[in-house]
Order: C-alpha cells, then sequence, then structure tokens
C-alpha cells in the first residue's frame, strides 16, 4: 500500500498511489477561460469546475468509490465572445476531438465508465454532439460508457433556489461560487447589476428558437444580471451540494456491473 492519501486528484497521485486506486470510474471536467465581468477573473469557470469535481471525487471515494480527477480542460468554445479581449478558445472540431483523444486515451487504460462534467455553457452542444460521435465509433456496448453533467445542472433545486437573481453567466450564482472558493479574487467594490438583453425579433427570444448569441449584444458588460446580493454561503451550499451530487452519480456508477445493455436491466 501507499502512504499517501488516496484522494482520486491524478495530478497530485503517484504512479503506485494511481496503480493502487485502479480506477473504476474516469471525471473530466471541461471548463473555459474567458471575460466575466468587472468583478470576476477569466478562469471562473476552471475554477468552479475544477472545485465541484475535486469534492465531488474526494467525497465518492471516502465512500469506497474508485473514482479518478482527470486534469480539467481549461480552454473552451468561446467563438461568441470575439469582441471581448483574449477569450480563450479552441474550434468546435478541435474541442470534439481533443475530448475524444481523452476519452479514447482513459478507454486503453481500461476504464469503462466515464462522466463528463462541463463547467462552460458555450461547450454544451459540442460537448452532446461528442457523447454521439463517441457511441457512433463503437458497436453496441463496445467502448466505454461516457456521460456528461454540468457543475451548475448539478445543483438541487433547494440550493438553487438560494440564488434570488437569475443569469447564466457572472452572475449572482457564479459570483457567490466565486466569493466561496477565491475570494481574492472577486472585485467586490465591483458587483452592480449587469445589462442582459433581449432579441429585438420577438420570436428568436422563445426557448425552442437557437441561435449563437454574440455575447457583446447580449451582456455588454460580458457579465448579466444584479450580483450585489451574492455571498460566500450561498456559494458554498451550491458548490457543496453539486459536489455531493456528483458524487453520489459517482457512487451509483461505481457499483454497477457493466451488464450487456448498461445502463439499462438485461432484458427480460
Ligand atoms: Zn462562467
Amino acid at each position: 500500500m501507499t502512504d499517501g492519501p488516496t484522494t482520486g486528484i491524478l495530478s497530485e497521485m503517484t504512479i503506485e498511489e494511481v496503480e493502487a486506486l485502479d480506477p473504476e470510474v474516469v471525471v473530466f471536467g471541461i471548463a473555459s477561460t474567458e471575460p466575466h465581468g468587472p468583478h470576476l477573473p477569466y478562469g471562473t469557470d476552471t475554477y468552479q469546475t475544477e472545485t465541484v469535481v475535486r469534492r465531488a471525487v474526494t467525497r465518492a471515494n471516502e465512500e469506497g468509490a474508485r473514482a479518478l480527477m482527470y486534469p480539467t480542460l481549461p480552454i473552451g468554445n468561446n467563438v461568441n465572445f470575439k469582441a471581448f479581449p483574449f477569450a480563450c478558445r479552441m474550434s468546435v472540431r478541435t474541442l470534439m476531438n481533443v475530448v475524444l483523444d481523452v476519452i479514447e486515451a482513459i478507454e486503453e487504460e481500461g476504464v469503462e465508465k466515464i462522466v463528463l462534467v462541463n463547467g462552460h455553457g458555450g461547450n454544451t452542444a459540442t460537448l452532446t454532439a461528442t457523447l454521439r460521435e463517441h457511441a457512433g465509433r463503437h458497436g453496441p456496448g463496445g467502448g466505454a460508457f461516457v456521460c456528461m453533467t454540468s457543475n451548475s445542472g448539478a445543483i438541487p433545486e433547494e440550493e438553487r433556489s438560494l440564488i434570488e437573481h437569475e443569469s447564466n453567466h457572472a452572475g449572482e450564482l457564479e459570483t457567490s461560487r466565486m466569493l466561496h472558493i477565491r475570494p481574492d479574487l472577486v472585485r467586490e467594490g465591483e458587483l452592480d447589476e449587469f445589462p442582459i438583453q433581449l432579441p429585438g425579433i420577438e420570436h428568436l427570444r422563445e426557448d425552442h428558437v437557437t441561435f449563437v448569441p454574440r455575447w457583446d449584444g447580449y451582456m455588454p458588460a460580458s457579465a448579466g444580471g444584479e450580483t450585489r446580493e451574492s455571498s460566500a454561503e450561498k456559494g458554498e451550499a451550491i458548490t457543496d451540494a453539486a459536489a455531493d451530487w456528483i458524487a453520489e452519480l459517482l457512487i451509483e456508477l461505481d457499483a454497477a456491473p457493466i451488464d450487456e445493455l448498461f445502463p439499462f436491466p438485461e432484458r427480460s
């Protein structure tokens, strides 16, 4: 055995510890580095994703699971942020290929269960398509089982309701999380209500219509919504609850045998 802690955080483990863990499930966070208004740092999505995945993997392993945290990808899709400086980005096809390569490398280790945790809204459509591309490369039951959740989607309703002002970017939710995770990086004097603009064409406002919103039109300050009621307490409750939810997913996946129709029951 080893003397180091079996946290499951790959970047902090030795080769002996990784061999001893013999992971059953691998978790891969995919985030972004892009502007988050005058009050939050570019790394906001990456800090949040890393924190949620780290806590989820640590908790699952404390409960006896064998989960491994892969290094978090800090660059994603940001084609709609070009009006802002240094919104880091790679193309849709490149992100898809990076994720497919990582999935393949994990499969080559003999791992059959992979969880992607997305931390950036601009990545969602690409990652969903990537799951289908991966499935298409294997016959039925071939390749690893890959599923995806997100660090915001994993927040249970009760904790989500702590957030009084809705925003999908750099609003009360992300500001609260950063006040908990990296308060030193939050410019508290800059907290404000940042404008969120709807399209002028009314029929484009419906949820079932999709287009790529140029972010300088949607959120001219790069952040949107009221942020002045953000707090570290809300951020901690939300971050912990999301980590707990993902930990439970990992524990369930860890314990489930890979059988014929996984994850569905055998034909009756
Ligand atoms: Zn963000």
